[in-house]
């Protein structure tokens, strides 16, 4: 056993974009568990863009991060000491950790199980967990598509995207994305089964590309992007569109009045728009029900799930930076240790 663990902490709170001088990295002591709490040796870290909200002080659904404390990641990792009667030394788990070589997780909360047979490792932190879960219910709770409608995602080759499209195409719809580079864009159409996809940072013409890729309009809109495509995207919309409220992410990293105004939302009331926005962390509670599908669908080759791995918790923030801006392409990862049986790799503990 170790004696010390790194971790990734919030030193001061953005303002604007995220900066490097925003993170500070410590040693510490591993720290003991009590009663009821694991320890567990991190293996893989998910980067997500909702930590760009808990960086800052406004309230939001999640909990600001604390300055002075670690950063607080989704993660998959192997219990080292248990004082818990629910897990044991060895067993592969997922959940709520802090950026860092080992973290206890207090009375073990929140944790699952996570078996490498069934799926590999980083699945739980994508298509198998929540990004994976974000799209299954903002397609089934809002978007409900029915066949021949057309479907459009935006970041649509990322973590939650790409699984929004590809239910999409199971449900008989066009689907049409948009993505920030050439190379993903061919990933969408050539590999996950897109219609049409364009790339957002060579078509200045929003408006323009959708009416070339949707020529009927849109049925269903999957947000996750907002600002000036949410507005080309429902002067775009047919009567009775669904739009899926899930991010808004070319918005998270601006000052308030740098923020896009929406200039058309005259449009939802009078082509009888469905927006909703919802929050997956509320569905929780049809986590098994999910993970069932989805492991069924990736199993016979119906999903495809792409991943982009990091290697080395001191790469944590760049990634996540540049995560922010497009810099992923797949769902990002971080590789913090190596898995069980594998050569040790990437883990820095001292
Ligand atoms: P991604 O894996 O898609 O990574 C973020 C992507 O956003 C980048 O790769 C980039 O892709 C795209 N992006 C960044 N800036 C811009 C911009 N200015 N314009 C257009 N695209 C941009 O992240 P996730 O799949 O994890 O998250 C996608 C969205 O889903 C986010 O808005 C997130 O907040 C939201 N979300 C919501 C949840 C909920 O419960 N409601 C839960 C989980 C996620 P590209 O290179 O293609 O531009």
């Amino acid at each position: 056993m170790q004696a010390n663990t790194r971790q990734i902490i919030l030193k001061s709170r953005p303002d604007g974009p995220v900066k490097g001088e925003n993170f500070d990295t410590r040693e510490v002591a591993v720290p003991d568990p009590e009663d009821g709490d694991v320890l567990v040796r991190v293996i893989y870290m998910s980067l997500d863009p909702y930590m760009r909200g808990r960086m800052d002080a406004a309230k939001s659904y999640a909990a600001n991060f604390k300055v002075g404390k670690p950063m607080i990641a989704r993660s998959v990792g192997e219990v080292v000491v248990s004082r818990n009667n629910a897990y044991h030394a060895g067993d592969l788990v997922v959940g709520m950790m802090d950026w860092s070589d080992y973290a206890v997780v207090p009375g073990a909360k929140g944790l699952r199980t996570a078996d490498p047979e069934f799926a590999p490792l980083p699945y739980y932190l994508g298509a198998l967990g929540m990004p994976g879960m974000t799209a299954w219910i903002g397609m089934k709770e809002i978007g409900k598509p029915k066949e021949g409608e057309t479907l459009f995602v935006s970041a649509a080759s990322g973590a939650v995207g790409q699984i929004a499209g590809q239910m999409g195409r199971m449900a008989g719809c066009r689907v049409v994305g948009c993505a920030g580079s050439d190379e993903k864009v061919a990933y969408l159409t050539g590999e996950i089964g897109f219609d049409a996809a364009f790339n957002h940072r060579t078509e200045g013409d929003y408006l323009g590309a959708l009416k070339r890729c949707c020529p009927t309009g849109i049925d269903v809109n999957f947000e996750n992007v907002g600002g000036a495509m949410l507005e080309a995207v429902i002067e775009h919309a047919n009567d009775y569109a669904r739009s899926i409220q899930c991010g808004a992410i070319s918005q998270y990293n601006l000052v308030e009045d740098e923020r896009y105004g929406i200039k058309n939302l005259e449009h939802i009331h009078r082509k009888r728009i469905q927006m909703e926005g919802f929050i997956v962390t509320d569905h929780w509670k049809r986590l098994d029900e999910f993970i069932a599908e989805m492991g069924s669908w990736l199993k016979c080759g119906a999903m495809a799930y792409k991943i982009d791995i990091t290697e080395g918790l001191e790469n944590a923030p760049a990634a996540f930076m540049a995560m922010l801006e497009g810099g992923n392409f797949g769902k990002q990862v971080v590789k913090v240790g190596a898995e069980p049986g594998a050569e040790t790799t990437g883990q820095q503990t001292r």
